[in-house]
């Protein structure tokens, strides 16, 4: 175990321990419990409390409300922060998104609010012991998931544990149990009442995963994938094509690599749209929009000349633009010859090549007597392509070919 993580336990089961002193019942409890009972790591490790907040707030030197009214108050210790929450039942969500009321409770009812059995188990740390009253191991060891209470009436209250079961089925090659299937089937286009936030963060945590390929499928099989932005309308040839491309990335990649495998199938204009609709960060989006665009660059060698090259390997996504094109090539079928050829091609141009300082600039074209305009960048582009090119070596030779466009194109006009 990583010394991060001991830590972050440690601090938790201390908590745990200064609320039993004071006669409170105190555990682990949810995602932490399930990752413990898996052999991972959990993120995160939340404590489940009798103490309301006002006591846990009495009880600790450091402590942040950050949502009291449900009961949760952050408290330091051992310099890291960790979630204290009080048992809980949460009552009628309006909005399907959260609930209007909690009333504090014990330890079965705050289960019975958790959305699956496998996130719905305590741990007491000290006994080493497991409490469920939600069947959450038995789901564990049959690897399912299954909601906690009738999957209807869970997947109406809050519609975001629709994409949550997918991402839980995902991440552990779990398959969905047969009635919770169906309600999310049932349910699937209330999906669309979630925030965008909400469903991008839930889309980056499945794209991010290693089993993201499959979990995508299992997406389209209930029929989340055409309500996850507006106009993401799927054929089986592109979830075939999309699902195929995710299986031959690397294991672990960001966000923007899969995002491209899913956003392949539309024009440059709606990818840029389909991010922003899903509220990318703006470094995401262009980044996205960047390697779609560019998706057939490096599938043909004759084309792609030593200084298209070059400026492409200048972007800090050339790698995944790689990466893209290798799994499109495959995905589709088709020949990655030339490709592979590219590829070769570009590990053989050093990095001192590949962004040469420009041989000249404005400031030289001044001083031939140019007076600044659009001409400018014009020439200044095709004279740095001659340097990447390599046919321009010399500050002499760039000043000659700057003079001969420049009056080119005066004679021109
Ligand atoms: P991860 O490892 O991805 O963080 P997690 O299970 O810890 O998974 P969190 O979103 O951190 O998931 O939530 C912590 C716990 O809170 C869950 O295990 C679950 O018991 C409960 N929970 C979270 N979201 C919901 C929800 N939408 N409905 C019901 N219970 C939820
Ligand atoms: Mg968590």
């Amino acid at each position: 175990m990583p010394r991060r993580h001991a830590e972050f336990r440690q601090a938790a089961i201390d908590i745990i321990r200064r609320l039993r002193d004071n006669g409170h019942v105190a555990l682990l409890a949810g995602g932490c419990v399930r990752d413990m009972l898996l052999g991972l790591d959990p993120k995160d490790y939340d404590v489940a409390t009798d103490a309301v907040p006002q006591r846990v707030v009495e009880l600790f030197q450091r402590t942040r409300q950050v949502g009291a009214q449900f009961g949760v108050v952050l408290v330091k210790e051992r310099r890291i922060w960790v979630e204290v929450a009080t048992f809980r039942s949460d009552h009628s969500y309006e909005d399907g998104r959260h609930p209007v009321s909690v009333t504090f409770s014990d330890p079965e009812s705050d289960a019975a609010r958790r959305d699956f059995t496998i996130n719905g188990m305590f741990l007491d740390p000290l006994a080493e012991e497991v409490i469920d009253y939600v069947g959450g191991q038995r789901d564990l060891r049959a690897g399912i998931i299954r909601t906690i209470g009738p999957a209807p009436q869970r997947f109406a209250e809050d519609h975001l544990r629709l994409i949550r079961a997918v991402r839980f089925a995902g991440r552990f090659e779990y398959t969905i149990e047969p009635e919770t299937r169906e309600a999310i089937r049932e349910h699937a286009a209330m999906i669309t009442r979630v925030s965008a936030e909400r469903i991008r963060e839930e889309l980056e945590k499945i794209l991010k995963d290693a089993h993201r390929a499959a979990a995508v499928r299992l997406l389209a099989d209930v029929g989340l994938l055409d309500h996850l932005w507006p106009g993401s309308e799927w054929t089986g040839e592109r979830i075939d094509l999309s699902a195929a491309m995710l299986e031959k990335l690397p294991k672990r990649t960001g966000f923007v690599l899969p995002l491209a495998c899913l956003l392949i199938h539309w024009p440059r204009q709606e990818v840029n749209s389909v991010c922003r609709e899903l509220t990318c960060s703006n470094d995401v989006r262009k980044r996205v929009v960047w390697l779609v665009e560019r998706i057939e660059a490096l599938t043909d060698a004759q084309a792609l000349g030593l200084a298209d090259l070059k400026l492409l390997m200048q972007s800090p996504d050339f790698g995944n633009l790689e990466t893209l094109t290798g799994a499109w090539l495959e995905a589709t079928g088709r020949s990655t010859e030339a490709y592979r050829r590219i590829v070769e091609r570009a590990s053989e141009v050093s990095r001192d090549e590949i962004a040469p300082e420009p041989l000249i600039d404005g400031d030289d074209l001044i001083a031939m007597g140019l007076s600044p305009g659009p001409l400018f960048s014009t020439v200044l582009d095709r004279v740095y392509r001659a340097q990447l090119e390599g046919g321009v070596t010399t500050k002499a030779e760039a000043t000659a070919m700057a003079k001969g466009l420049a009056d080119g194109s005066t004679q021109e006009a």
